[in-house]
């Protein structure tokens, strides 16, 4: 997606051990002109497919995949990472470990939001290890769900995540994707879309 790329070689940051900061517009302020265009573009790619619910992690997930359960007119359900006290019902929990915060956590989604009526587009904003979206892969799998796809935001193609998701038979779309980030420059492969 070129008007993601060109974001990035303007406003994104690497820091060292392989991580992009993109925090003026994805992590922490949100673009959310950039984030419409994000979120209908995996609509698009997904229009056919007869997407019931989009699923993601909060928090940075959350902006796209509101934008694309909006065009795609379903509902987005954010898995959480801290259980809140008002989550009374019953569980799908998997535990993830995290590559930037190096620590695992369990993330969780009630079981009355997914069901095997389901057929799922997972977003999350990166991919790296394969961690994030596998964990989300495995909540829509303990309620029978079907996982259709999973829409990243900017994938790093250097590190092992696009492999382990595909080996697990998923069809994965990312709309940046980095082939390096060494001596602090960005360097892209194609697009998925
Ligand atoms: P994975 O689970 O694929 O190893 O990592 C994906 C998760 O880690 C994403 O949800 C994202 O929050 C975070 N992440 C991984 N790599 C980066 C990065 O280079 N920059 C930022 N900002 N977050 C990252």
């Amino acid at each position: 997606m070129e008007e993601l790329v060109q974001r990035i070689k303007e406003d994104g940051r690497v820091l060292g051990e392989g991580v992009l900061k993109v925090d003026s517009f994805v992590t922490h302020q949100v673009d959310p002109d950039l984030m419409e265009a994000i979120g209908y573009r995996f609509a698009e790619v997904f229009a056919e497919a007869g997407i019931t619910k989009v699923v993601t992690i909060e928090a940075s997930g959350i902006a796209p995949a509101l934008f694309a359960a909006k065009k795609l007119a379903v509902p987005m359900i954010f898995a959480r990472k801290a259980k809140s006290l008002t989550m009374d019902e019953e569980l799908l929990t998997s535990s993830v470990y995290s590559f930037t915060k190096q620590v695992t956590s369990q993330i969780s989604i009630s079981r009355k939001f997914l069901s095997s009526d389901d057929k799922v587009l997972i977003i999350d904003d990166f991919l790296a290890n394969g961690q994030a979206a596998k964990g989300l892969v495995e909540l829509c799998q303990q309620a029978g769900a079907k996982v259709d796809g999973i829409g990243i935001v900017i994938e790093k193609s250097f590190q092992d995540g696009r492999d382990l998701l595909e080996e697990m038979g998923m069809r994965v779309v990312s709309l940046a994707r980095i082939a390096s980030l060494k001596n602090g420059e960005v360097e892209f492969l194609e697009g998925d879309a």
